[in-house]
């Protein structure tokens, strides 16, 4: 009988430093690439998303393709898939990336039950077991996390796998479904050779400004790999060589601290992942239990005013309309507009990681939890529930000349900075002279912030 290998692909769309594929390889006479469509994932996909995996399979498959391979698709759910598939060929090993969220983690116990699923590292470079306080317990707090996450060495590019140069054949008369085509989307293209090409464009200049640029709504200070760490385009620990080389190259102490701030942030990424791990109940209620029952208001209105970018704050809207159009948003904006959303409006957080996972191209449910909940107070590492960014300030501050906005809410373009930020203080005459008038050609504000934070601080305090 030939040995016959199953690289199950899940969220590890590359050949390079695939560890999982590397030892599906390893004693291998046949090697089946396989992806199984998950209808429960697939169903909450969003469509940018949806096209960005489904670009990168289309990619992976003319990869597999010139080397003498190709991908085989099969319907979900996965136990049985995996199963249909063993009545096809024989016995086999399957080698896969592990993931962490709960529903890979109930999807791969039940295939480990039953088969032999062997899982390997790649979605992040640290297993979440592998950080944990002296006595055993996950850190719940960042700063300590991160202290001992640091505390490893950092990879180099010589810890990385190449690609293969050679794959060995597919059992023969094996079927496969054909993936609808999909074209990526604008400003993602989804191929691991772009996502490299970004890495290492960011990684030998930009990285070297990015504490200083990072929260600039207006300049492209941030690396954009989101989408491309999200599926496994690239894997963690590549991106962390590069930084770790980019910050052997720096000279400066401040230097090293502008790489280092990158760095952190993946190490944010880690951080989620081992949260979600560690405690999966954040997917359905606060972290924290003592903010289970704050007084939330059911206004649709204001929801659909906040999700259609129509809530006459510019900045928030600028980032909800730069979400809806690209399917990315700035950090700095992500937080602004989570903060308006539960701070402002006084809507439950959960309707905002929705809306979030309905429209993100990166959508990570590890990642984007840990966001909304930072944000609403209710996380492991929250802000403090009574620190509620200001939308006016947050949007001078960082847009200060107003271009994020003008990009975004072109109905906004044509008035100088400070009204571009603050609509409302034109004067009348002011509205004749520029062609504008509020309430028609931009909405009126649909909250008093000033209102609306006593409001919160008030409903925060009563969450008892
Ligand atoms: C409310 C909210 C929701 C979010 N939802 C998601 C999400 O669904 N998916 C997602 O990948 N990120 C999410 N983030 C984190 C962050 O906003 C994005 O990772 C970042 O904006 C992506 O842009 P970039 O690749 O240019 O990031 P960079 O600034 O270049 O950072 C590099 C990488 O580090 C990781 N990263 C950076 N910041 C964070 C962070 N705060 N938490 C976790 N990982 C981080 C990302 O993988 C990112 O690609 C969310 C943040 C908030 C406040």
């Amino acid at each position: 009988m030939p040995h016959t290998h199953i690289w199950w692909i899940r969220r590890d769309l590359r050949l390079h430093d695939n560890q999982a594929l590397f030892s599906a390889l390893q004693g291998a006479d046949q090697l089946i690439p396989l992806f199984i469509i998950e209808p429960e994932l697939m169903a909450q996909a969003a469509p940018k998303r949806r096209a960005f995996l489904l670009s990168a399979l289309a990619e992976l498959d003319r990869q597999l393709k010139a080397l003498g391979s190709r991908l085989i698709v099969r319907q979900g759910p996965a136990l049985p898939a995996l199963q249909a598939l063993t009545a096809e060929v024989g016995t086999l090993s399957i080698f896969a990336q592990e993931d962490f969220s709960p529903f890979a983690r109930q999807r791969d116990a039940a295939v480990a039950e039953m088969m032999d699923l062997k899982r390997y590292p790649g979605v992040v470079f640290q297993h979440p077991e592998s950080i944990l306080k002296a006595d055993g317990d996950p850190y719940i707090v960042y700063t300590p996390y991160k202290n001992s996450w640091l505390g490893h060495p950092l990879p180099t590019p010589a810890d990385c796998l190449p690609s293969p140069g050679y794959l060995p054949p597919l059992p023969p008369g094996l079927e496969s479904i054909s993936l609808p085509t999909a074209a990526s989307p604008d400003g993602f293209p989804a191929t691991p050779k772009a996502a490299l090409g970004r890495l290492t464009a960011f990684t030998d200049q930009a990285i070297r400004q990015y504490n200083s640029q990072r929260n600039r709504l207006d300049l492209d200070g941030t690396s954009r790999l989101s989408p491309y760490l999200r599926f496994g385009l690239i894997s963690a620990r590549e991106a962390l060589a590069h930084a770790h080389i980019a910050r052997l190259r720096t000279q400066t102490d401040a230097d090293r601290a502008e790489v280092q701030t990158w760095i952190n942030e993946l190490v944010w990424r880690e951080f989620y992942t081992a949260i979600l791990y560690h405690f999966p109940h954040v997917l359905k209620r606060p972290f924290r239990e003592d903010y289970q029952h704050i007084p939330w208001r059911h206004a649709p209105e204001d929801l659909a005013a906040w999700q259609n970018g129509q809530t006459g704050y510019p900045v928030v809207d600028a980032c909800m309309r730069q979400l809806i159009a690209t399917g990315w948003m700035h950090n700095r904006g992500r937080m602004i507009a989570a903060s308006f959303l539960t701070k402002d409006l006084l809507i439950n957080w959960q309707e905002g990681e929705a809306w979030f996972m309905h429209n993100l191209v990166d959508g990570d449910p590890a990642a984007n939890n840990g966001g909304w909940q930072w944000t609403a107070g209710t996380g492991t590492d929250a802000a403090p529930y009574f620190r509620i960014f200001n939308p006016i300030t947050q949007g001078l501050k960082f847009d200060p000349q107003g271009d994020f906005i003008a990009r975004w809410v072109p109905e906004l373009r044509h008035l100088p900075t400070p009204f571009r930020h603050e609509p409302w203080k034109l004067k009348p005459e002011q509205t004749d002279q520029f062609g504008f008038r509020l309430g028609s050609d931009y909405p009126q504000r649909i909250v008093d912030h000033a209102f609306a934070r006593q409001r919160t601080l008030e409903a925060y305090k009563k969450r008892n």
